[in-house]
């Protein structure tokens, strides 16, 4: 079974194909081994770079690449060059495309109504169109790569959505609900989270990391790359996350603001002609690492100022920290203890220096980091010390893996 898997964000679009056959399932569950096995092709569109035009990168798990510039910026057009490298020229990986057994889409934002993946009908189709309103700059990217797949591979082939906020869909009231006029409430105004598949995948392959059953832990997943969101996640569901109605909420990120005190929009508007567009720039893209260091929104460049004496690169790092320390002791009432802090993402996995400082903040709890194992960027094993009250562990999410296992499920369930 060939899984194609379709990742569309707002600036670029990653496309991956999976050949599976039943000897990777495991015997009891129909669910595919936690452990991901490589893609047969992997691609990508860049649509920020060069402007007005679109960048397509593939490579084979053989080791073949091509690249391409295309000077157009239709999605449907773009996803159809991309796609063609599946099936002709050196990059080629399958005879032809009724060799793609089911397509499966990240989808961001599921509301309320979509807590788990599910197969794409009309009425899906119709809901995630509906819930760009939620999520405009996502949304509208996944639906329009759902309709380009039955444009390209025709409307008979399968399409899956797995959705970014189904793991956070039965967050308790307590934690989901804004403390302003329940009306809204009722109307949509909620915590929604996101980052939701790879929050649940790491958190599944902690406990396989561990050998420990999912059930018995509390753990608490950082997610931390342009976008950062935590998960405190109890006996394998969601109770709490940082993220909220949108993706603006909790934690301060690389050009995000995250939190911030609500009047402050209010003084901007009265008192500061900002209009809501100027608004949604300043919180969305010049805030956040970027914002504070007026350098970047790259922690490497960020770090890389501080070596040389910048005060507002550290400021900014320190506050990146102090904001991780406090929002991770903020969600530990909601799981009553913690045994594993999970590290995720480009920086979370990378970022020898953000592990290292974030747990010297958790001291408190016990938590014990081995700096060599640390300093090591060892992946999938404890970095805490045998004394240490909590695990701690950095493990590469594998969103696109996630993607396809729900669709496997489906399929075998079906
Ligand atoms: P992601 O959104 O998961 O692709 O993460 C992207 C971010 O990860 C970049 O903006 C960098 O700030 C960060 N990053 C990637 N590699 C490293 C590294 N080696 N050290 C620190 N930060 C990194």
């Amino acid at each position: 079974m060939n899984i194609l898997v379709l990742n569309a964000g707002s600036s670029s679009q990653k496309s991956c194909l999976y050949g599976l056959d039943d000897s990777f399932a495991t015997p009891k569950a129909s669910r595919l081994p936690a452990e991901p096995i490589p893609p047969l092709w992997e691609g990508s569109i860049d649509w920020t770079y060069p402007a007005g035009a679109a960048t397509i990168k593939v490579k084979t798990a053989k080791g073949t690449g091509w690249q391409q510039t295309i000077h157009d910026r239709d999605q449907p057009k773009v996803l159809q060059q991309l796609l063609n490298t599946l099936w002709q020229g050196e990059t080629q990986v399958i005879a032809d495309p009724s060799a793609i057994a089911i397509v499966g889409h990240r989808v961001v934002h599921g509301g309320q109504r979509y807590r788990a993946s599910t197969w794409i009908t009309d009425e899906v189709k119709q809901a995630i169109a509906d819930f760009a309103e939620f999520a405009p700059v996502h949304n509208p990217a996944n639906f329009q790569g759902i309709v380009a797949i039955e444009q390209i591979l025709g409307p008979s082939v399968p399409q899956v959505a797995v959705f970014d906020t189904a793991f956070h869909a039965d967050i308790p009231p307590t934690a989901a609900t804004y403390a302003i006029p329940y009306e809204l409430y009722q109307q949509g105004i909620r915590k929604y989270g996101f980052h939701g598949i790879s929050h649940q995948s790491v958190a599944e392959r902690a406990a396989h990391c561990l050998g420990r059953d999912l059930a018995d832990l509390r753990l608490i997943t950082c997610h931390l790359g342009n976008g950062c969101s935590l998960a405190a996640i109890a006996h394998g569901r969601c109770v709490d996350t940082t993220m909220g109605f949108t993706p603006l909420a909790g934690l301060m990120m690389g050009a995000r603001s995250g939190d911030i005190d609500p009047g402050i929009l209010l003084h901007l508007l009265r008192h500061h002609g900002y209009t809501v567009d100027d608004l949604d720039r300043l919180l969305n893209q010049e805030s956040g690492l970027k914002g504070v260091s007026g350098l970047s929104n790259d922690l490497r460049q960020i770090r890389a100022a501080i070596a040389t004496g910048h005060e507002r690169a550290q400021l900014a790092y320190d506050l990146y920290i102090y904001r991780l320390r406090t929002e991770i002791s903020a969600l530990l009432p909601a799981l009553g203890g913690l045994d594993a802090l999970v590290f995720t993402a480009g920086v979370g996995e990378n970022s020898v220096e953000v592990r290292a400082d974030v747990c010297a903040g958790l001291a408190f709890l016990g938590l014990r980091l081995d700096h060599d194992r640390n300093a090591q960027n060892l992946k999938d094993v404890s970095l805490a010390t045998p004394d240490s009250t909590v695990d701690v562990l950095a493990i590469h999410t594998e969103e696109d893996w996630a993607i396809a296992q729900a669709c496997w499920q489906l399929a075998h369930a079906s």
